[in-house]
């Protein structure tokens, strides 16, 4: 079929909740993706992050298939033999005591949001039904009612209403504001270590080391969403170790399965996660010997392929390669490991057009908000390939 063809099955029959780049693909391997006649394109965006191992990695696609022939569910209503590998494997990788595991990331979100609320009433003493969550404004944490209740973002949440109640707003990267919105109902404060869908925004040095000792001072939970810092795409397998922080409490996903599967978890100190009881939260997929499985493997991978490393040294090289870029049209390029945005002035018109334009010449990324393109490539990038990807990006700002 042509890819007309594709795009008109899916306009006629789905739902209109994305609005993607006009590219059918149908095959990936590594960093790039084939579409359906066989043109081969870079892949700057990695699924948001979600195959930082790269497309359809080797190792990870066999233990899928091993892991499908053995068992693939039980339920919880049984144990398996892949949960307890999964989790301490977790646990010594990110230096956490316990975990729960969900499936998508707005699943861990919410489970978070019920974990710290219960530990707020039965260890904090907070007064029954008075919990409160601080969040930031700019914050993406997902898609469910209680998330988008809390967004900042119109088209988020216009429309959806009413809300779940007991979310405080406050300006991302100002830790005298999270100083000033605490008081004795605050249970947690959630945010991302760098806002991704915000447009890669970068919080000022030393903001997460400030929240942290504000959040031990007032006996409030700190939980950071690293579904998409998180796993390596920082340079660091997560990305609170770049301020030498622990949070209470962590959420990862998307690239927890390298892409083939969902799979999220919540990780926390043994306080948090203790307060749950049988009975009390679960998910008839999360823990599943599949994504048990396929996740031990995809961690397996970003640690003895050395990823993580190279997201840092190649994040550092695409950055410096991206900031030599001279165009009018650029107001700022700003990063952390492979995790990149390029920010550009009002008159460029958008990002979006650019994302065209780099499609045409065989890259595909996805602008963030309206002026902003990101560029997050899987991790085995290689120094070539950057420089083939500068070329093109240069080319389109050059307007050739
Ligand atoms: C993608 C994302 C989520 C939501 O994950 P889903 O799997 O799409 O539900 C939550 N938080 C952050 C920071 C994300 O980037």
């Amino acid at each position: 079929m042509k890819p007309e063809t594709y795009i008109d099955l899916e306009s006629r029959y789905g739902a209109y909740n994305y609005k993607p780049l006009d590219v059918v693909l149908q095959r990936g391997e590594g960093i790039w993706v084939w579409d359906v006649d066989g043109k081969r394109y870079m892949d700057c965006l990695s699924s948001y992050s979600a195959v930082n191992q790269g497309h359809c990695h080797p190792r990870i696609l066999q233990a899928l298939i091993d892991q499908a022939r053995k068992l693939t569910l039980t339920s919880r209503a049984f144990r398996n033999d892949q949960l307890g590998p999964f989790y301490e494997e977790l646990c010594r990788l990110t230096n956490s005591h316990k975990v729960l595991p969900m499936n998508s990331g707005a699943e861990a979100v919410e489970t978070v949001i019920k974990a710290v609320r219960k530990w707020g009433y039965k260890v904090k003493g907070v007064p029954d039904d008075q919990a409160e969550v601080i969040v930031c404004d700019g914050n993406f944490h997902g898609r469910t009612i209680t998330i988008v209740g809390f967004s900042t973002d119109p088209q988020t949440r216009e429309g959806f209403g009413p809300f779940t109640p007991g979310f405080k707003v406050i300006p991302y990267g100002d830790a005298r504001a999270l100083e000033e919105a605490v008081n004795p109902n605050t249970v947690a404060f959630l945010a991302e270590p760098i806002q991704g869908e915000a447009g890669v925004i970068i919080p000022p040095a030393g903001y997460l080391k400030e929240v942290r000792e504000i959040c031990s001072h007032h006996g409030v939970a700190l939980v950071l969403d690293e579904i998409q810092t998180g796993l390596g795409r920082t340079g660091r397998m997560l990305a609170e170790e770049h301020e030498g922080i622990e949070a209470d409490v962590t959420l990862i996903g998307k690239a927890l399965s390298g892409g083939f599967y969902p799979v999220s978890a919540v990780l926390s100190n043994t306080e948090i996660l203790g307060v749950i009881q049988p009975g009390e939260h679960g998910s008839t997929f999360g823990g599943n010997p599949l994504a048990c499985a396929v996740a031990r493997a995809a961690l397996m991978v970003l640690v003895e392929e050395g990823m993580i490393d190279n997201a840092e040294t190649m994040g550092g090289y695409f950055l410096e390669g991206l900031k030599r870029i001279q165009s009018s049209l650029i107001r700022e390029v700003r990063g952390k490991g492979l995790l990149i945005g390029v920010e550009l002035l009002p008159e460029a018109g958008g990002a979006r057009r650019f994302c065209e334009q780099l499609k045409e010449k065989g890259l595909l990324c996805k602008e963030t908000h309206e002026n902003t393109l990101r560029f997050a490539p899987p991790l085995p990038i290689g120094k070539e390939d950057i420089d083939w990807a500068l070329e093109r990006i240069e080319a389109v700002f050059a307007g050739t």
